[in-house]
This record gives C-alpha cells, sequence and structure tokens, in this order.
C-alpha cells in the first residue's frame, strides 16, 4: 500500500497559476485552448422504456485488419498506462492532480512527439477511450469501491479498443435488418462479422468495442438503445397475488428455488479441472518461448474460453426464465465481496477452494442479471438482509434452530418435527419473507404506482421494518 498516491488528500495539493505552470512546463500538458467554462453535459436524458444494451458477435478480420487491430490494441494499453503514469507522477512529484481533459490534451502531444509519432497510426477517437476507463478507474478509487489503478499488461489483461461514434461508420443491410456493414476508422473494408441474432432494426450503434480474448478470437459488441416492453404481469393461477420465487443460492447447488427445484452449478471448472491439470503440466515440461509451449497456452486459453462462454449462457437462460415467470424474485444479500475476501491465515487453503467454487458458480454474474433484467421487465427483486436467518428458520412454525454447519443438508425442527432440505427451506424462508417486504413497499404506495424493481431490505426505514420476526 506504501505506494499509493494519498490523492484523496486534497488540502496539500497545488492549484492555480502554480499547477497550470508544472502541467505546461513539467509534464508536458498543454494550456486549455477552451476557456475554462465546462462544456454543458451532453448526456441525453433517456426516455423511459429505453434501455442501453450491448449485442456481440464474434467476427474475423482480415490478416490486414487483424494486423492493424492488434497495434491498436497494443497503442490504447499505451496511452492508458502512459495517463497513469502522467496522473501518479503529477501527483506524487508536483501535488498537481491532472483529470480527464488534460491527459486527453498530452495525447495530443503524444501524437506529435518523435518518439511516438506510431500513435498517430491509430485514430485518436479511438486513444481518448483508453482514457475514459482510466478516468473511471479513478473516480472508482475515490469513491472508496476499487483499488488504485494498474498499469494493464500485454497478455494479462484483455485486448480491446472501443470506437465512439465518430470512429466508425455502420450501414444496415436492407435486406436483413439488425445486421449490417460495420467499417471502422483507418479500414477500407468493413468487418466481417457472424450475425448470430440481429440487433434491433433500425437502431444505430452508439459505440462498439472490438476485444481479442486470449485464445486469440475476436468478438466486436455494440452498444445500442432499444426499448424494451415490460412483460405483462404474472399471477398466481386464478388470482390477483403476484407469483414470487424465493431464490436460495448456494455451493451444493447453485440455486434452490422454493418449489424444490435444484439448479446444479456450472461448475465445470470442476469438470474441466483434470484437463487444465494436464495442460498446466505439461505447459511446464515446455521450453520457454518454444512453438509447442506456444501451442499449449493457446489450448490452455481456449479450454477458459469455452467455460466462460457456457457458463454466460447458462445463467442467460436461467435467470430469463425466472423473471418470465414470476412476478416477485427474492434473493439473499451475500455481500460477495465480503465472501471473495482474499484466503488468509487458518484454513487458507479451504477457503481459497471455497472462493473458486463461488467464482465457479457466478452468483454475482447471476445477481446482476436478475437485478437488470428485472427493471427491463417491470420485475421486482426484492434483496432481504444478509442477517436474516433464511437458513435456521424452520419455514413451517418459524422456530429458530441451531447453527447449520456447510456440510449439513437436511435437518429436522425440534419445535414441530418437519423435515427440512436445508437449501428449499431457505428458499421458502426468502420467498416468505420477501413477499412480507413487497406487500409493506406496495400498500404504502399510492394507487397505480408501481413496486420498484430492486427493494433493499437494508434501504428500507426502520418502521417499515418493525414487524421483522
Ligand atoms: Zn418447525
Amino acid at each position: 500500500m506504501g505506494d499509493v498516491p494519498a490523492e484523496k488528500e486534497k488540502p496539500r495539493s497545488v492549484t492555480g497559476a502554480e499547477a497550470r505552470r508544472v502541467k505546461r512546463e513539467v509534464l508536458g500538458i498543454a494550456d486549455s485552448s477552451r476557456p475554462s467554462g465546462r462544456r454543458a453535459a451532453t448526456r441525453r436524458a433517456k426516455e423511459s422504456g429505453v434501455r442501453e444494451r450491448v449485442y456481440r458477435y464474434r467476427c474475423y478480420p482480415t490478416d490486414a485488419q487483424a494486423e492493424q487491430l492488434v497495434r491498436t490494441f497494443g497503442a490504447c494499453r499505451w496511452v492508458y498506462n502512459e495517463g497513469l503514469a502522467l496522473r501518479k507522477k503529477a501527483w506524487r512529484e508536483h501535488r498537481v492532480s491532472v483529470g480527464f481533459a488534460e491527459t486527453c490534451r498530452a495525447l495530443t502531444g503524444w501524437r506529435r512527439a518523435e518518439g511516438t509519432a506510431w500513435l498517430g497510426e491509430v485514430s485518436s477517437t479511438v486513444l481518448q477511450q483508453p482514457l475514459r476507463h482510466l478516468q473511471a478507474a479513478f473516480q472508482a478509487f475515490f469513491r472508496g469501491s476499487a483499488k488504485y489503478p494498474k498499469p494493464k499488461k500485454k497478455g494479462r489483461a484483455r485486448d480491446g479498443a472501443t470506437y465512439a461514434r465518430t470512429g466508425f461508420s455502420w450501414r444496415e443491410d436492407a435486406g436483413r435488418p439488425g445486421t449490417g456493414a460495420v467499417k471502422l476508422a483507418l479500414q477500407s473494408e468493413p468487418l466481417d462479422v457472424r450475425w448470430s441474432r440481429p440487433l434491433p432494426a433500425g437502431v444505430v450503434p452508439l459505440r462498439l468495442t472490438v476485444s481479442r480474448d486470449r485464445a486469440g478470437r475476436f468478438f466486436v459488441a455494440f452498444l445500442v438503445e432499444e426499448a424494451v416492453a415490460p412483460l405483462p404481469e404474472a399471477f398466481v393461477a386464478g388470482s390477483r397475488e403476484p407469483r414470487a420465487v424465493g431464490v436460495d443460492l448456494g455451493l451444493a447447488s447453485l440455486v434452490t428455488l422454493d418449489d424444490g427445484t435444484k439448479v446444479d452449478p456450472p461448475r465445470l471448472m470442476r469438470r474441466y479441472a483434470d484437463q487444465l491439470a494436464r495442460l498446466q503440466r505439461e505447459l511446464h515440461r515446455k521450453k520457454h518461448g518454444s512453438r509447442n509451449r506456444e501451442k499449449v497456452r493457446h489450448k490452455i486459453a481456449r479450454l477458459y474460453a469455452l467455460i466462460s462462454d457456457v457458463r454466460k449462457d447458462m445463467l442467460d437462460q436461467l435467470t430469463t426464465r425466472l423473471v418470465r415467470e414470476n412476478q416477485v424474485l427474492v434473493v439473499e444479500d451475500l455481500s460477495i465481496v465480503t465472501l471473495l475476501a482474499p484466503a488468509k491465515g487458518k484454513g487458507r487453503r479451504r477457503k481459497a477452494r471455497l472462493n473458486d467454487s463461488i467464482r465457479d458458480a457466478s452468483w454475482g454474474e447471476l445477481l446482476r442479471q436478475l437485478t437488470y433484467k428485472c427493471e427491463w421487465y417491470g420485475r421486482t427483486l426484492v434483496v432481504v438482509d444478509r442477517f436474516f436467518p433464511s437458513t435456521r428458520r424452520c419455514s413451517g412454525c418459524h422456530a429458530k434452530g441451531p447453527k447449520l454447519d456447510v456440510s449439513v443438508r437436511e435437518w429436522v425442527c425440534a419445535e414441530c418435527g418437519a423435515a427440512h432440505d436445508r437449501d428449499v427451506n431457505a428458499a421458502v424462508n426468502l420467498r416468505d419473507e420477501g413477499m412480507r417486504l413487497y406487500w409493506l413497499v406496495a400498500s404504502a404506495l399510492p394507487p397505480g404506482q408501481a413496486v420498484p424493481s430492486v427493494l433493499r431490505a437494508s434501504e428500507l426505514a426502520p418502521e417499515e421494518l418493525a414487524a421483522a420476526a
């Protein structure tokens, strides 16, 4: 932690004319040519029902295109790292803080400088994007939600380049709406995109990102705005009672529903663990820098890519089904971050294995998908407080049982004698508690007003929770 500049300590910072002098004379950042008054925010207010959505496709650049893209990726990484170094140096040596606009002006200087003239071969709008990402990384750091930004290493960080609206041309194919010709800045031919599904007909992508994974596959991801219609409300058959589901997240089963349905975790990492281990051993036997080593490395990367694709797809289908069938979805607040705290001290290995399983099961991704899908389709996700004893409480008589070790899968309530499956019982408790909170909020709303798409128990007023069991 010692080398992290304490940019948060504002009082000691250098500002005004002295800061401008340091920036100009020491750091080589040209003065702003624009008057210092900020431009009005250009972000348009979004119409209701319009969502930003990402569509991702495989693409097959020609050799020349691939070569140009790889150079672009390298330039983006270089600009990100250079911007980071500049901001770090400005603060550490001169107590001057440098923001996004200034790194952009520095970029103009780098593009003109003799040693880095090769940056001129890459579109300037594309090179501004890494500086935007850097800005976002710093903002996350200042908010306290992320660590101090780190330089991107070749081969370690994912290769990618983002093209803003001015960085590509788009011509929709009249014969196949939602597909079309995409031509990137500084490329003469359109990109060969495999349209596995069309974009919404008639949209113009807001921006796109071309990337290459470690298996060497190229992808293009389009950001579009599209209207998403909410689904009709889901009621219990023959009533006006919203259909609700309690979703217990676990390790034995990724998801257990209150009706007893269990969905197995995509424990692909485990299934492929032997295969991976074999390849890793093989990799270690190969000579550094040899062709064979490169081949094995490639195989490993492909295996990882396969696992990630299958997992995403599986989660996508699961969350879509849950959101379609139910009006209210209830989950537990897992504080994933706490669970993923680095393994250390006693029981380190066990914790490390658990970390693997958690990541493997992709709870974070699952909750992310449920959250946005509930918002899109007019559903409500209730997040029950993580101190709610969903596992220990008997769902029949609400007696609180003993604390259960992770290994205990079944138990019998000492009060009413009901036999419980650990996870199903937890899911029933979650659904009941979630519906209690849902009705508390729903009944307090003026008639006709929809219940918010996310209800967090931890954010409700204490009087709303007063009746808590
Ligand atoms: Zn009981």
